[in-house]
Parts: C-alpha cells; structure tokens; sequence
C-alpha cells in the first residue's frame, strides 16, 4: 500500500492533532518524520532546557505512535534552507506522493515550508499544511474595513464573539493502522545520544515532565482547582495560581483546542463567562492569539523591527556591564534578582516578575528590548518568538497596544505589591532570608549592613526620568 508522510514539528502530540488526523483520513498508511536542526535552533537561541524538553517529549510521541502502528523517523537537517531537498529525497526514497503537516507561522518557518511546497510541486508532489497551532486560522480575525487588529481589546473582543458561536472542537482519537515498515536504507538518528548533548539539571527535569497525560492532568487540576481563584492569584508569584502550561503548549504537547474545550467542559461546553476566573483565563490564551496574529499580520516585528517605527531611533545604552549583572540576578533589586534567579534555575519565570525584569531592563536601565528578548530566549522552556516579542515590544513600549512609556514600572513598589512578605523574593534570593518584610524590598534604602547583597546598580528614580526623557526626545 502506498505511504505518505506526517511532519512533526511544533506538535508532538497524537490527540487533537490536525494534520495527523486529516492524514489518517486518507487511504495511505502514515509514516512520521521529525527532523531536529541544531544549528538553526542556535541561530534561534532556542535554550537547552526548551530542546531537552522537546527530545524528551519526542520519546514519548514515538511510543505513542508506535502503538498506532505509526513508524517515526527521525532526522538531522542542520540548518532549514536544506529541508526542501531533504524532504524531497526522503519522499523518493519512501515513494510517498503527500506530505502532511500543521502550519507554523513565524518567518523562516514559512519560508521553509513555501520552500518545500514549491520543491514538492515541481514534481509532482504536495505538501498539505493544516491549521493548528492557534484557535482562529491566520488572517481571519479581521476589523470591519477587513485589516488586521493593531489593539488587543477590540481583537479579543471579535475572538470571544467567534467562541460565542461555537467553541473550536477537538480531533477524534486515530485508529490503529497496519503495520508499515521502514525501508532499512533510512538513515535515522539515535535520539538518546542527542538527548545526552542537551543535558539540563536534575531540577528542571523533575519540574518539567513530559507526555500529554501529565499535560491534560495539569490542565484538568488547574480547571479543577485554581481558575476560580485564577483572577486574585495570577499576579503573585509565590503563589502557583497560573497553569504552567506554557511550555506544554508551545511544543504542543497540548492543544489550544484542548485548553479551551477543558475551560468549558463544567458547563457542558457551552461558552459561558460565568466565573471571572475563566473570563481571565480566556483572556490569556487570547493574548498569545493576538500576539501569534500579530507576527504573522506584521512580518517587520519578526525582524527584529520594532512596531512602533519612531521607536528606530530610540537612544538605547550600550552598557554590557549592566547586562550583566541583570542576567546574573545581581542588580541590588530583590524582586529583579529573584526573578532572573528562577528563569537560570527553572526555565521559567512568573509573568508578573517577566514584566517587572523586562521593564527594568528596558527603561531603568535603558538597554535595547532586543538583548532581553534574547537572554530569555535562551533561558526560557516556554521560549516561544510570538508571545517573547509581544511580552518584551510590550514593556519596552515599542510594540503594538504597549504599556505607555510614561507609565514604568517601580520594581520596588511591585515588589511590595505583588510580594508583600517577600516570601518569592526569598525563595531564589536566599541571602536576604533574614530580612522582614518591611526591608526585603529595598535593603539598601532600609540601611540593612549585614547581608551580602549588592547596591542597587541603578538609581531608580533618576533612570526613571532618563527614560522618560529617551522616549520623549524621539
Ligand atoms: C517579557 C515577557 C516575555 C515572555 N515570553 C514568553 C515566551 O517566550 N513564551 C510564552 O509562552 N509566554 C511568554 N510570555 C507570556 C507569559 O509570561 C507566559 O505565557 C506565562 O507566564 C506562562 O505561564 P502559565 O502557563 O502559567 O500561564 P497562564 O497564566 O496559565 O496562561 C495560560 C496560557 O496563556 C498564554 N499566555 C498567558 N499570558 C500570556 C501573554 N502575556 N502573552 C502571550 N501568551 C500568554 C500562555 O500560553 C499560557 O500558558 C512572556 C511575557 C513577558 C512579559
């Protein structure tokens, strides 16, 4: 029987899976194909922890498929501009007329895979690319003269009016197919040994386990238990009032579909905003709609461009030293320093405290947004482009719907806020343990002599105004 390939790529998951399912529709028995790029996913500053958790979690898909009868391959293409010619040859090899995949929108992605179509077509072949990764299909949240939204509260506003009609349904299960084999002359990869150059501490391993089990578990206890409280407990970060299922999502060990459906399911699948925890959750996940319309609406923010063009010119500080110490957690800041402690020690970090280190980074110490999106590129298990840039454009107030640049953050009066008796702040800065809570936000100004913790690299008030300033001048 003829074959046809299924591409992985940013879903390893075999429920809820667009292109798998579309595929196991047709009468062809299904090979899959993963192929990893080491040297595009550096270019990319993808971190190791984030590739761990991709390998890891590609040990478990093809377990799974297995159990469908569905063979993996898995290849090495170093870098994507080869993938057109690599699929193309694989599909000789296998004699296989149709390729199928779910669609990626960020940049090269796209170029990668128009590469492939094109390729493909020239002879004779077709690459099927479904929707997947986002609730809405990309172009079709539109305002009423038809252009794409620029502001998030009218684009979430349209999202919700489309949930009200109909919330997105999940893929059935695919059944088992017949065995295929393999043809022997494949070359494949040996997946342990890649996993071994990719080595991440015990401690991230253990926080961030794979499979969609323990995805759908996470999410169900977080439905269960948490969004009610969702609202009141989302902005502190010693609290888990978030579902941590960023990383999950992103690799899509998880659908969106999945995500929504679970939110709903107490009311039977109705879309009901009974709850304001719900109406928040929701909200998230439409942020991360908004800013996945957002790159593929406006290419330039995936240049590395800001999206506020007058913003070109704003006179960022070349000031490596600061750098630095904000990467290290050593900036005198507590509630900055704790931060920048978990994401090295995690992957992750709070998104209240990923707002507060970006906008301290960005305005009190005037570096370009650019090197922070990177940083946390490189540190992040939940990395993703879309949602980094937009969290990142946002609070340097270059991006589309941003905090106003007028408006900065006092990390020292969030910190009070947010971690009122410093319980976070103790946790990653364990060498302000002893302080109250009246002092931990701020020991230098509270003349604390007997703890080694360094000055505040910054005056926050002066750098307040220097910022201010910047933006003004432009
Ligand atoms: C500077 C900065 C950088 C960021 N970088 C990333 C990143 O690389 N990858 C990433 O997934 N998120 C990023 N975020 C958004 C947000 O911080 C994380 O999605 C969130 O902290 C993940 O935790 P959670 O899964 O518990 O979220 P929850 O609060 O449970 O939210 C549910 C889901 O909604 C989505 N979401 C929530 N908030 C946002 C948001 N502001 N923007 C886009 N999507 C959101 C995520 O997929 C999240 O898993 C960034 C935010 C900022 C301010």
């Amino acid at each position: 029987m003829p074959t046809q390939l299924i591409w992985f790529r940013q879903d390893l998951r075999i429920h809820d899976h667009s292109a798998l399912w579309h595929a196991t529709q047709q009468e062809n028995q299904c090979i899959a194909l993963v192929i990893l790029s080491p040297k595009q996913w550096q270019a990319h500053h993808d971190a190791s922890c984030k590739i761990n958790f991709y390998l890891r979690q590609l040990t478990i898909l093809k377990q799974q498929l297995s159990e469908k009868n569905i063979p993996l391959i898995i290849t090495v293409v170093d870098w994507w501009k080869d993938i057109p010619e690599h699929i193309q040859t694989l599909t000789e090899q296998l004699s296989v007329q149709h390729v199928y995949a779910n669609a990626q929108y960020p940049i090269h992605e796209k170029q990668r895979d128009d590469a492939t179509q094109e390729l493909l077509s020239k002879h004779g072949k077709e690459l099927h690319i479904f929707q997947d990764h986002t609730l809405f299909p990309a172009k079709s949240i539109r305002t009423q003269s038809n252009l794409p939204y620029k502001v998030f509260t009218p684009f979430k506003k349209t999202c919700f009016e489309r949930l009200q009609h109909g919330l997105p349904t999940c893929y059935p299960d695919i059944e088992i197919q017949e065995k295929v084999n393999v043809p022997t002359h494949i070359q494949h990869v040996d997946l342990d040994e890649i996993l071994t150059q990719y080595k991440v501490s015990e401690q991230i391993v253990n926080l961030w386990p794979v499979g969609h089990t323990v995805a759908q578990e996470k999410l169900d206890d977080f439905i269960q238990t948490s969004v009610k409280q969702y609202k009141d407990s989302r902005d502190f970060p010693s609290i888990q009032g978030t579902s941590q299922l960023s990383a999950y999502l992103n690799i899509g060990i998880i659908s969106v579909r999945q995500c929504v459906q679970a939110l709903f399911k107490p009311n039977h699948g109705e879309f009901v905003l009974n709850h304001q925890g719900v109406e928040t959750w929701l909200t998230e996940l439409i942020w991360r709609e908004f800013y996945q319309h957002m790159m593929i609406d406006f290419p330039k923010v995936s240049k590395s461009q800001p999206f506020k063009d007058e913003t070109k010119h704003l006179a960022w500080r070349d000031a490596p030293h600061d750098f630095e110490k904000w990467t290290q957690g050593q900036t005198g800041i507590p509630i900055v320093d704790a931060g920048m402690r978990q994401l090295q020690q995690t992957g992750w970090m709070h998104n209240r405290v990923r707002m507060i280190c970006a906008m301290f980074l960005t305005k009190n110490l005037l570096i370009d947004w650019r090197e922070g999106e990177r940083w946390f590129m490189q540190h992040l298990i939940d990395g993703e482009f879309a949602a980094n840039n937009g969290g990142w454009q946002w609070s340097a107030s270059t991006g589309t719907d941003s905090a106003p640049y007028f408006r900065i953050f006092n990390p020292v009066t969030q910190s009070e806020r947010f971690d009122a008796e410093g319980t976070y702040i103790k946790q990653w800065v364990p060498e302000l343990a002893s302080l109250s809570s009246k002092q931990i936000h701020a020991p230098y100004s509270s003349k604390v002599s007997h703890i080694e913790y360094p000055h505040p690299i910054v005056d926050l008030k002066s750098s307040r105004v220097r910022a201010i300033e910047a933006f003004k001048n432009l």
